[in-house]
């Protein structure tokens, strides 16, 4: 078996970077997510290295007996804190494996490509690009490629990169070489609704030149975990909102918040876009992580009136515990429950909508609005089903 027989996988690109005759390629499917193809089968060797690195085709973890440790974080370096999507731990990391002669692959968003993707940053400046999250699937075979694995190096990605990317160095006995560092991931959205929110963005602002997903600009809150996402369309409240997309463009810029009904936000947090691996096939929800380090949003009851951003920061390994605590980070140690509170424990579910909101992304005659429509129906019934809910619950209360 090779990696042909392989679709609607992670799209990690591993396989891509770990073929020696480099006859794997990595493309969009139809349905706009990352997945291998062979472009030469006629070179293929069938080694088999391309599937013993594949996370999809494994059911275990690389990453074994596990030990763990959880804590609040943020950095101690207000402008950085400012510029990263929670507390900046992913950057800070990233700052101290600089200055110890590691290098960096991280994501940063390719405006010229409309795409997030794997590059290697040597010093702090390049760094800053990694800084923030991108809430879409990213290209990592360049950056994963460019790769030397004498060198030292901290690989940042979704879990599923990271678990794929532990086979890898395993595979090539060069594991002492890494840090991986990962984040609690809630699924990647089709590629397509980034690419139509890009065409609807750029009637308003000309050619795109920057994103960023989690612009502090109106704080850092979260509208979603505390009920506020349902509420999204038709609200006046005026509520920090994490969820800020800040865009821009030749002719200008613009913030659009979820909860004023950002579309992007929309697609991507009411799960009607998400891969069928993350629907399917995530293994990596909550405490399941390949990684020396994960990180991702303290949400949670404990910090809910910061307005500055904390990260929540879990470490998985010896090694990426005594790093974390060498960072230029505050950090507050909680039992992992107060850490991963409001985190996902389960795939994201399909929503009823998903093919209907596909089929109208697919098709060249439709803008972003026409599938955002299916959406926003997804939101009103979630939103009548919390009611009744709320509704039975006081019901019974008073009986
Ligand atoms: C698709 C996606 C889904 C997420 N889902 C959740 C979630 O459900 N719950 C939660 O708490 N947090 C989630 N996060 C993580 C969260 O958005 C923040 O990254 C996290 O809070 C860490 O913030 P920070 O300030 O410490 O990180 P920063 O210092 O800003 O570092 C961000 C790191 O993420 C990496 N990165 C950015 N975009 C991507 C990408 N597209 N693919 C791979 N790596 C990337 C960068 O290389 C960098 O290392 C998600 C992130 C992404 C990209």
């Amino acid at each position: 078996m090779n990696i042909k027989e392989v679709h609607n996988c992670y799209g990690c690109g591993v396989c891509a970077t770990a073929c020696a005759r480099n006859v794997i390629e990595i493309k969009l499917n139809n349905e706009g997510f990352y997945e291998p193809y062979i472009s030469d089968e006629s070179k293929c060797t069938d080694c088999g290295l391309c599937t013993e690195v594949c996370a999809y085709l494994h059911d275990d973890l690389s990453l074994k007996d596990v030990g763990r440790q959880s804590y609040a974080a943020w950095s101690n370096d207000k402008l950085v804190r400012r510029r990263c999507s929670s507390g900046g731990v992913g950057f800070e990391v990233g700052s101290l494996l600089l200055n110890r002669g590691y290098k960096v692959c991280g994501v940063r968003y390719n405006a010229d490509n409309n795409r997030a993707e794997h590059y290697i940053a040597s010093d702090i400046r390049e760094l800053v690009q990694s800084a923030g999250s991108k809430y879409i699937q990213s290209y990592t075979v360049d950056g994963f490629k460019a790769i030397n694995r004498k060198e030292k190096y901290l690989v940042t990605g979704t879990p599923c990169q990271i678990d794929s990317f532990r086979r890898y160095i395993q595979k090539f006995r060069c594991e002492e070489n890494f840090v991986l560092l990962d984040f609690f991931c809630h699924g990647v959205p089709s590629m397509h609704v980034w690419q139509k929110y890009i065409k609807w963005a750029e009637k308003k602002v000309g050619k795109i030149t920057y994103a960023s997903w989690r612009n502090k600009r109106n704080g850092w809150h979260d509208s979603w975990a505390m009920g506020l996402g349902g509420e999204m369309h038709g609200t006046s409240v005026d509520w920090h909102d994490s969820y800020n997309l800040l865009v821009k463009g030749e002719r200008g810029f613009f913030n659009s918040q979820m909860s004023k009904g950002d579309m992007f936000y929309g697609f991507f947090l009411s799960d009607c876009c998400l891969g069928k691996q993350c629907y399917d096939n995530c293994k990596y929800k909550y405490k399941n992580s390949s990684a020396d380090i994960r990180i991702g949003d303290l949400w949670g009851k404990t910090y809910k009136d910061n307005k500055d951003g904390v990260s929540a920061v879990v470490t998985f390994t010896p090694k990426g515990n005594e790093l974390l605590k060498q960072c230029n980070c505050e950090l507050v140690e909680h039992p992992f429950d107060v850490v991963a509170e409001f985190q996902m424990k389960a795939c994201a579910k399909r929503s009823r909508h998903f093919n209907v909101v596909l089929n109208s992304l697919l098709n060249p005659q439709k803008d972003i609005k026409d599938a955002y429509k299916y959406v926003k129906r997804d939101f009103l019934r979630k939103r009548w089903n919390r009611r009744f809910r709320k509704i039975l619950r006081i019901l019974k209360i008073s009986k």
